[in-house]
């Protein structure tokens, strides 16, 4: 027990017997009432770590009691002044109310609160364990106390739970500047799209009228209440590729939101049009963004061919076998901006598939590693990529279409139940 200092050196001078630590306690009392008007928190608060289960504020009491009893003086309650909170530990309850009305009509099933105290009163909290001869870091500081005791008679009034990592709602409450703040943090929507028109951009591009984002957003910002919603692809898409099979992952950030819950079923429906397709939607942590950005996707594309000469289905899947599973070597392609340094990339080709149409049609569909360039796997891009289909064909190859299929994590899926966040019961709610 890293009982200040000052007591511990009183109690080397007592007599070793049962009853010797209640003495130092009520030494330790002395000392600390000694200094001047305290609350009861703030006479509890050095020896905030004894006695598991008690407020500070039971250990003043307690202290200012036993000091009371010990010396058989009348008890007298604290006086109204305390030097040291200067008042602040006799408002929990206000502090409360306050964070409250701050959160006005919001939703939440967790929160955090957190305090910011004037430099004077934590210089107050050193002076009190100085002049009384304790450590200078005994028991807790007030901060600690305040964003304990007030989040507690908060978290009771609105019925919501504390989380210390990424709460819904964390409240600040600063002292020193006689404000609050209230930050309600994002809503996280995990889902998959299926872009079923050509020439629609990802998110919103001037030269374009609409977007995918401007397609699915919309009944979200509604139903959440949310100040803005921010769209988060799996990877970038071409603009004229079609993105079909179980669509992309994406995720949609709702800003500020004052509504946690909401049917995602029914709003997939809402979003989905003859353009985009939603499905597979569940709230999720906010780390699943970071996921879906980053770079470890695999794709699957389907590419429609142009052969320029006819090729039996044996040759073409004699073709195809050698490419599935290959490494492929490529130069950055002539396509691609001169401006760019012509470096060779090693992707791999996870697996392929494909059939004739015709004898001049062929469809291929590409499961890739992140970066793989399809075109010139197909194309060859006049031997700057190797081996490609044009290659192995010894035929000249065109893509005419190129459509993604699917899109995933390459180590485990997005959407795991580590990263899922399920909605248990109905948000809690200030009554309004
Ligand atoms: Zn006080």
């Amino acid at each position: 027990m890293n009982l200040l200092a000052g007591p511990a050196r009183m109690a080397s001078v007592l007599p070793a017997e049962p009853g010797a630590q209640t003495m130092t306690l009520l030494e330790a009392a002395r000392a600390l009432l000694a200094t001047g008007s305290l609350c009861d928190a703030c006479l509890g608060r050095p020896v905030a770590d004894r006695s598991f289960g008690l407020t500070n504020e039971e250990r003043g009491r307690a202290l200012r009691t036993g000091v009371a009893l010990a010396d058989d003086e009348p008890y007298a309650d604290p006086d109204a002044d305390c030097w040291v909170c200067e008042g602040h530990c006799a408002r929990f309850d206000a502090y409360a109310d306050r964070l409250v009305d701050a959160l006005g009509e919001t939703e939440l099933y967790t929160y955090q609160v957190g305090t910011r105290v004037p430099p004077l009163l934590e210089e107050n909290g050193r002076l009190l364990r100085e002049q009384a001869g304790f450590d200078p870091e005994a028991g807790e500081p007030l901060k600690r106390e305040l964003n304990r005791e007030v989040g507690r008679r908060l978290g009771a009034t609105l019925g919501a739970e504390v989380d210390f990592e990424r709460p819904d709602v964390q409240f600040l409450l600063d002292l020193d500047a006689d404000a609050v703040e209230v930050r309600r943090n994002s809503v996280t929507v995990y889902g998959r799209y299926r872009k079923l028109q050509r020439g629609l951009p990802q998110t919103e591009w001037d030269a374009y009228e609409t977007s995918v984002e401007e397609h699915v957003a919309p009944p979200f910002l509604g139903a959440f209440r949310a100040t803005d919603a921010v769209f988060h692809g799996a990877g970038r898409e071409d603009v004229d590729a079609l993105m079909l099979g179980p669509g992309r992952p994406f995720v949609l950030e709702l800003k500020e939101p004052r509504r946690r819950d909401a049917d995602l079923d029914a709003l997939a429906a809402e979003a989905t049009g003859e353009t985009v397709e939603l499905e597979g939607l569940a709230f999720v942590t906010h780390e699943t963004i970071a996921r879906v950005k980053g770079h470890d996707a695999t794709k699957t594309y389907r590419a429609t061919v142009a052969l320029a000469e006819s090729v039996t289905e044996a040759a073409l899947d004699a073709a195809l076998a050698d490419l599935d599973g290959a490494t492929v070597d490529q130069r950055t392609p002539t396509r691609v901006d001169h401006r760019r340094a012509d470096t060779v990339r090693e992707r791999a080709v996870l697996s392929v598939d494909g059939a004739l149409t015709d004898d001049r049609t062929a469809v291929v569909d590409v499961h890739g590693e992140g970066g793989l360039y399809i075109k010139e796997l197909m194309s060859g891009d006049g031997g700057r990529t190797e081996p490609s289909l044009a290659g192995l064909l010894g035929v000249d190859v065109t893509v005419e279409t190129l459509d993604v299929l699917d899109v995933e994590g390459v180590d485990e899926p997005f959407l795991t139940p580590a990263y899922r966040r399920d909605r248990d019961g109905e948000p809690a709610s200030p009554p309004w």
